[in-house]
């Protein structure tokens, strides 16, 4: 059991074959927000991917003849381990990515809820009956069909929910009879590959889960490219996402990419329930989330009045040392992430937007960060991934609208409103995969179906959802 201090260092292993390897050559995990050691792990190269190929095929052989009650009770194994050690999970989030240590936490009971849906959701594996006879010439024909594993997946995931969206994907592939490959981010692996233990320890056979911790541009192509992969299973950056598209060839893939999130706030709103969510959406994980309140369009009757309490609201945010329980936001992931952001706002400014708030670089942190007329910029139409939100105001609801479908991405976007008719054409009208009402864009549970229009990439998770994509139908027709 890990009980780490802030001081320990974790030199972990990774998973290949059934057995956990290091190798002479490896990766330093440092905490983003001062450059400190965290720990290591091996730096795997292309003989290691091959060696997680390889063993993948004999994994799938087992993970699909793995009886659904063996599956049910690994996943809930697991997620009992994980229950009980939540504040060792949370604190190597927050020592090796962005969070907080409050943030952390939450990731880590979510990640409990997403093992435990995916322990349920094994049961429910279903196919149907097929009426044959309803074509001529069918009429002595019976048969159904079911749903079969889809072989060996691979896993790739970004560094913002470093556990939670690990869980997203092993825990429905584990479910539905797959072997997988992890491959964690290159920033943020230490948590995945603890959860990876948990799982072993509750039971899972060998090379039905390896996780290979190298870096993406050099293992990636030859991981997403091989034949024997069925499914690429993909949460990070859109260029990323696009690129893997582009190598993947033959095979089933699944992309959870980036956004512009918009909320609309009425004039008609509750003021008291849209600032603290609004405020919260904006700078949740220094604003490294997918579904980050980005852009706010505030009807102009009350544009002053939300823009005020929006601002005091944040200033009294706490930007510091993540592990300190009064802390509400930390860094970004690196330099030059932080550089990458500060270069946004300042041609932003360059190009006619005004600074409310922040605009702050210190180190790799950056200040919860309020801009106004920022309409013209890449601000508005780019995912900024940072602490950085501009606020805008308009007169009508149609405009409001168009304005927040403007953009070539679409995975969430939120209304504050009393008025029911609104509420339903914003429903109706809005082009993203989620509409959020009298709620900001940052809201998410594990077991709703998750996923974008657009830029936002393609396919659903949500644990039942990406169940149905890492299974497939295979029909068994009688002539009798
Ligand atoms: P990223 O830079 O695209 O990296 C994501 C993963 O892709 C990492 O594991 C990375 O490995 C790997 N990778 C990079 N190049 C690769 C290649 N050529 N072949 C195969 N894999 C490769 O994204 P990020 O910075 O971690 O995450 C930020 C993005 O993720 C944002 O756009 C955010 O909105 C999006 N996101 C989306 C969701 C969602 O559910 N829709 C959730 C969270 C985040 P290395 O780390 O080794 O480079």
């Amino acid at each position: 059991m890990i009980n780490m201090t802030t001081t320990e260092i974790m030199d972990r292993k990774m998973l290949l074959n059934g057995e956990w390897v290091s190798r002479n050559e490896y990766m330093e995990i440092r905490d983003p927000q001062d450059g400190k050691l965290v720990g290591t792990v091996p730096l795997a190269n292309l003989d290691d991917v091959e060696i997680a190929l390889e063993a993948a095929v004999h994994g799938s052989e087992r993970a699909r003849s793995m009886p659904i009650h063996q599956r049910i009770s690994i996943l809930r194994k697991a997620a009992e381990e994980l229950e009980n050690r939540v504040e060792a999970f949370a604190r190597v989030i927050a020592l090796e990515g962005i969070k907080t240590i409050r943030e952390a936490r939450k990731e880590v009971v979510r990640c409990v809820e997403t093992l435990r849906i995916s322990s349920e959701e094994a049961r429910r594996i279903k196919g149907e009956t097929i009426p044959f006879d309803q074509f001529p010439g069918s009429e002595n024909k019976v048969g159904y069909y079911l749903r079969e594993p889809v072989g060996i997946i691979l896993a790739i995931t970004p560094f913002n929910d470093p556990l939670n969206l690990v869980a997203h994907k092993i825990g429905p592939a584990i479910a539905g009879g797959n072997a997988i490959i992890l491959k964690p981010h290159e920033e943020t692996p230490l948590c995945a590959l603890m959860l990876a233990e948990v799982l072993m320890n509750a039971g899972l056979p060998e090379g039905v889960l390896q996780v290979i911790t190298g870096i993406g541009s050099e293992i990636g192509e030859k991981l997403v490219t091989d034949p024997r992969v069925r499914m690429v299973s993909f949460t990070g950056g859109r260029l990323t996402g696009e690129r893997i598209i582009k190598m993947a060839g033959l095979k089933k893939v699944s992309m959870e990419l980036g956004s512009n999130a918009p909320t609309i706030i009425m004039n008609d709103a509750d003021l008291d329930l849209a600032v603290p969510s609004c405020v919260s959406g904006a700078f949740w994980a220094a604003g490294q989330n997918c579904l980050h309140v980005q852009r706010l369009l505030v009807h102009s009757d009350i544009y002053d009045l939300f823009k005020e309490r929006f601002i005091t609201l944040s200033s009294s945010y706490q930007v510091g040392d993540k592990l300190d329980e009064n802390t509400d936001m930390g860094p970004l992931i690196n330099e030059e992430a932080a550089k990458r952001v500060e270069k946004s706002v300042d041609e932003a400014l360059t190009n006619g937007a005004n600074l409310l708030m922040g605009g702050i670089r210190n180190g790799n942190f950056y200040a919860p960060t309020l801009l106004e007329n920022g309409h013209n910029t890449r601000l508005s139409y780019e995912e900024i991934y940072g602490p950085v939100t501009i606020i805008e105001s308009f007169t009508n609801f149609e405009d409001a609208i168009n304005r927040a479908n403007s953009v070539d991405y679409g995975l969430q976007a939120a209304i504050f409103t009393r008025n029911l008719e609104t509420a339903f054409k914003g429903m109706a009208d809005l082009n993203v995969g989620a509409v959020m009402i009298n709620e900001s864009t940052d809201y998410r549970i594990d077991a709703m179906p998750f996923g974008g229009t657009k830029g936002s990439g393609l396919g659903r998770e949500g644990v039942s959802f990406t169940l149905m994509e890492m299974t497939e139908p295979k029909v068994a027709c009688f002539n009798i």
